[in-house]
């Protein structure tokens, strides 16, 4: 069988056209002949197909020309009964009539086959028996007309002879083309017309109708040719519509494949987002049968199923409908989906289909249940933005919500947003939590974080920023009085009391306030604001509302200033002691210095410890201050006569490091002072902060041999409990008691607190000195009461390394010697 391209392609390059008439056969003709012969055979069984495919493919090229039938059948009908009439009165009426009928009984039943065909859909395959057949029965068709000439050339005359042959050659051609997609039945068509023709023609006795025979002949051909190309064409397409087809089902069956293997489907919808192809995984889904999501909305139908939704999840399906309306992909939109009473998420991913012109008919995509990531995701992310204990939204979130709340107000076009922000602190928090334990604290912050949620309204932020901060972002403009009413309300909602482990406890806060745009342009510039309104308002003594005033920013960078500056000082030695006498209040006579240190600004001159030392205690500066201050001072200590003590003031975040004894001891072997030279002053906050390790640190500083002061007594709690808790030599009676007895009209209520410190002190073995003692009187006083020391102006000013030891030298030798 030849390969069915080698067909001539084009009518010119075909042998037949140079050959001689077909009688005339020849060797070259007989091969040529062979070669039509293979391809006719080729044209209804392709070689490359199965017998079920061929089978299909005739029977599309059968119906082709069926089709054509009830027009081709009805206008044979009509020529024959037109040239009946014309001929009528020239010709054999018996020999018209039987031609008129064969005629009609042949095209009448091929329009019946013809009509037969109407309104299929799926054309049937067809057997080469049926093709042999309906092939027959063209031949027989044309044979009827092949015919005329037979009956009709003796009596019409000339003019009639050449209407009967243009009627033939039209006949031949238009047959032909009709029947093109068969050509088995248009090549019957052609040869046997052709055939009849030229036989009838060439019986003639004219030698014009000879010359028409040939002319007849080589159309005859010509018909052949085109049919096979045609046929040939058409029988290309009905393969590469076959091939086509079959890739679609491939795809399909992978797709269907991708669908029962996969927890995607996919989705194809209208222009106006109205379900068609619906996958079975799709309807599976969603628990329904294909055919009932058939054209209805996609977002509909999801939604509906998801009424029973919160609102910001209900929200999520105008976004969907909104990609759909904007005809530009879209990749996972997440929507709701309840299936069955279960809360599903689903992701939807889209393309816009486009027709030839690039107007969007539709959208096809996937979708996929990402419940569980989803879910795992928004853990996630509250997780983030949760405060755990107190499920308030936390610092991250809160300054989140606050940059977006000023970048609303940064739009050049619109006023800025006012608000006004609370930063709560809750004051000695630090103390119950250590005092209570840990439990009681996050049981309280819990509390406070109840009552605080209680009080807000729906457009306020409230949020846990950590620790026992809390603050509360209120938008909208608020008068100075509003805001202190507002802090009012929140301060006696934490005031009532709370009874936790069978103790009353009552919460007060400090809170600082700040303005915007008043005192703020920025979030962390409002944020800065009111940690220093707050910083103030802890400063003002606690449970205190303070608003930012531009001097408290200002106060704050000069402790910047004053911090940086410290950091160069230490390393210039710009820092130096001073030495106050500590004397026996019976003799006179110093029984030790306290050292107190002095910054020689190279600017701003002396600056006095009251300035630096408590930024340098927040800033943690003080560990390195302190540790110079306790080697300088054991140092100088040690070129002291033996008798004489050093004593040394230590912060509470000095006496809480974990270094401070190896700092200690480095200081006392680094000068080899005598541990029992020197003595601590401690404040109360610093043994207050832990009570087990302030006691723990306690006893290793006195077992080393060093002696403890409790320094400013009577300021702090002064509390009888742990003053017996806590093993100490000395009590320093603050001076602000002191400076009551100064006077000639002595304060009786300092009279008897110091009566009863001394007595106190007395009782529990320890020493007292009287700080500040500045008059005679006082000390007059003090020495009558029983107080064993004193210090102050009255003895002497702090002073310098040199006037300390000329101080020294300024009892009897013999003292000194000793
Ligand atoms: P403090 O421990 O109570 O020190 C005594 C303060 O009282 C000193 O002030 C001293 O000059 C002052 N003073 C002494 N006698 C009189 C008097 O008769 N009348 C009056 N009005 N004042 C008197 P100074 O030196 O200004 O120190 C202030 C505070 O700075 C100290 O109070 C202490 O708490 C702190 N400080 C000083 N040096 C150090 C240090 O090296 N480390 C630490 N942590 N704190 C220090
Ligand atoms: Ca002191
Ligand atoms: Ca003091």
């Amino acid at each position: 069988m030849t390969d069915i391209n080698s067909i001539p392609t084009s009518p010119s390059s075909l042998p037949a056209i140079d050959a001689p008439p077909a009688a005339n056969v020849s060797p070259g003709v007989g091969a040529w002949l062979g070669e039509a012969i293979a391809q006719l055979v080729a044209c209804w069984r392709d070689p490359g197909a199965s017998e079920a495919q061929a089978g299909l493919f005739r029977g599309r090229q059968y119906h082709a020309v069926l089709m054509a039938m009830v027009t081709s059948g009805l206008g044979n009908l009509f020529t024959v009964v037109v040239l009946s009439a014309l001929f009528w009165s020239r010709a054999d009426h018996g020999a018209l009539i039987a031609w008129m009928a064969a005629v009609a009984v042949s095209a009448l039943f091929n329009a019946w086959l013809g009509w037969r065909r109407r309104g299929i859909t799926v054309v049937p395959a067809a057997s080469q028996r049926t093709i042999v057949l309906f092939s027959a029965d063209i031949a027989l068709a044309a044979l009827a007309f092949a015919s005329m000439p037979w009956y009709l050339f003796g009596t019409v005359g000339s003019d009639g002879r050449t209407l009967v042959m243009s009627i033939l050659v039209a006949f031949l051609l238009i047959g032909s083309w009709m029947m093109a997609y068969l050509p088995l039945a248009a090549i019957a068509w052609a040869l046997t017309l052709c055939a009849g023709s030229v036989i009838t023609l060439l019986a003639s006795d004219t030698p014009f109708f000879n010359y028409c025979a040939m002319l007849m002949a080589f159309l005859g051909l010509v018909a052949v040719a085109t049919v096979l190309i045609t046929s040939r064409i058409f029988l290309g397409s009905l393969k590469s519509e076959a091939q086509i087809e079959q890739q679609k089902q491939v795809v399909g069956l992978l797709l269907n494949d991708f669908e029962e293997h996969a927890s995607d489907w996919l989705w194809e919808t209208d222009r106006r987002g109205r379900l068609r192809h619906v996958a079975t995984r799709l309807a599976h889904s969603l628990g329904v049968a294909p055919q009932d999501l058939q054209g209805r909305s996609l977002v509909g139908v999801i939604s509906s199923m998801s009424a029973d939704l919160r609102r910001a999840d209900q929200a999520r399906f105008k976004l969907l409908s909104h990609h759909l309306s904007a005809d530009v992909p879209f990749r996972d939109v997440v929507v709701p989906a309840l299936v069955s009473g279960e809360l599903q998420w689903w992701s939807l991913t889209g393309k816009p289909l486009r027709d030839e012109h690039g107007h969007v008919v539709g959208w096809r995509g996937v979708g996929s249940d990402i419940s569980p990531q989803w879910r795992h995701e928004q853990e996630l992310i509250r997780l983030a933005n949760e405060d755990a204990l107190t499920g308030l939204a936390n610092r991250y979130k809160f300054k989140r919500s606050l940059d977006e709340f000023f970048r609303k107000s940064e739009s050049p076009l619109l006023a800025p947003l006012p608000c006004t922000l609370f930063l709560f602190d809750l004051d000695n928090f630090k103390t119950l939590n250590d005092s209570l334990g840990h439990a009681v604290g996050d049981q309280l912050l819990v509390e406070v974080a109840r009552r605080l949620s209680l009080e807000m309204r729906r457009d306020e932020l409230l949020a846990r920023l950590g620790g026992d901060e809390f603050v509360v972002l209120v938008p909208g403009q608020l008068q100075a009085d509003d805001a202190a009413a507002f802090g009012q309300r929140m301060q006696a909602a934490l005031n009532q009391p709370w009874t936790v482990q069978g103790r009353r406890i009552v919460i007060h806060a400090s809170i600082g306030v700040g303005f915007a745009p008043q005192d703020a342009s920025s979030a962390d510039q409002l944020l800065r604001v009111v940690d220093l309104a707050l910083y103030a308002a802890k400063a003002a003594g606690r449970h205190t509302l303070r608003f930012f005033e531009p001097t408290m920013a200002r106060q704050a960078n000069h402790k910047l200033n004053v911090l940086s500056d410290m950091t160069q000082g230490l390393q210039r030695s710009e820092f130096f002691l001073h030495y106050q006498p500590q004397i026996d209040i019976h003799s006179g006579a110093p029984l030790g210095f306290e050292a107190l240190v002095r910054w020689q600004h190279p600017l701003r001159g002396l600056i006095p410890p009251v300035e630096f030392i408590p930024i340098a205690e927040e800033s943690g500066q003080i560990e390195a201050l302190g540790e110079w201050v306790l080697r300088r001072a054991c140092l100088d200590a040690a070129q002291w006569p033996a008798h004489l003590r050093v004593a040394v003031n230590l912060s509470a975040l000095q006496f809480q490091s974990p270094d401070l004894l190896k700092v200690i001891k480095g200081a006392l072997t680094h000068s080899g002072l005598p541990a029992s030279r020197l003595e601590l002053e401690l404040t109360e906050s610093a043994l207050f902060q832990d009570d087990a390790r302030a006691v723990q640190t306690l006893q290793a500083l006195r077992a080393l041999g060093i002696r403890i002061a409790l320094d400013d007594f009577g300021t702090g709690y002064s509390s009888m409990s742990y003053l017996r808790k806590f093993a100490l030599d000395k009590l320093k009676i603050d001076r602000s008691f002191i400076a009551a007895l100064d006077s000639d009209k002595v304060d009786a209520s300092a009279l008897a607190i110091v009566q009863a410190i001394i007595h106190l002190a007395q009782a529990l073995h320890m020493e007292t000195t009287a700080e500040g003692v500045e008059t005679q009187v006082g000390l007059d006083t003090l020495k009558r009461m029983g107080c064993a020391q004193a210090q102050g102006f009255l003895v002497a000013r702090p002073m310098g390394v040199e006037q300390t030891q000329a101080f020294i030298a300024s009892f009897t030798p013999t003292q000194i010697e000793n």
